[in-house]
């Protein structure tokens, strides 16, 4: 019938209008959630409010960016070393993530970038602090002396002993963590 006609095409153009609403509806509801999850992953090197599992992978990331940079830098000269203990030492660890970060950062590019030169002079001035800091306020100050050996040129730097470093990302993780709510 040729009133059916427009009255069909008519729905259909409805339902046409209401698939596209409904693809832009599900497009910004995908946009928010990936801003929530990006909003959620903020924040994931700060010391201060990190907890458990996310907390505990920062201290073995920061672990191994340190090893790297004790094999290619520390050990080229006693006051560039970043010497085991720095566990224990509050500064070295929120300065060398700050590093970590930092060279994270200078590495991403797939293009030409002056962003990891940029990483090595903020790198130099930041280990001097931390070999300038004593101990006692969080650095390294009077760490070297007992720690530092030679070998060659190079300087021996013992590494953080790995169930130490286990114990103590053990009782940070513990002591960062959620009260447990669960009265039961
Ligand atoms: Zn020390």
């Amino acid at each position: 019938m040729a009133e059916e006609e427009p009255q069909y095409a008519t729905t259909r153009q409805l339902e046409d209008v209401l698939a596209a609403l409904l693809d832009q509806i599900a497009a910004v509801r995908d946009e928010l959630t990936a801003e929530q999850d990006e909003a959620k992953r903020a924040g994931r090197w700060r010391w201060e409010t990190l907890e458990g599992e996310e907390r505990a992978d920062l201290w073995y990331e920061l672990r191994d960016f340190i090893g790297w940079y004790n094999t290619t830098i520390g050990r080229q000269n006693e006051h560039l070393a970043i010497w085991g203990c720095w566990p224990g030492h509050p500064v070295v660890v929120e300065v060398m993530t700050a590093q970590l970060v930092a060279w994270k950062a200078a590495h991403r590019s797939t293009v030409p970038t002056d962003a990891i030169r940029l990483w090595f002079e903020h790198l130099w001035p930041a280990v001097a602090k931390i070999h300038d800091l004593d101990g006692n306020v969080g650095g390294l100050g009077k760490c070297a002396a007992k720690h530092h050996e030679t070998n060659g040129n190079a300087v021996g730097i013992p590494p953080v002993d790995p169930a130490d470093f286990d114990t103590l990302v053990r009782e940070d993780v513990e002591a960062h963590s959620p009260v447990e709510t669960d009265a039961a």
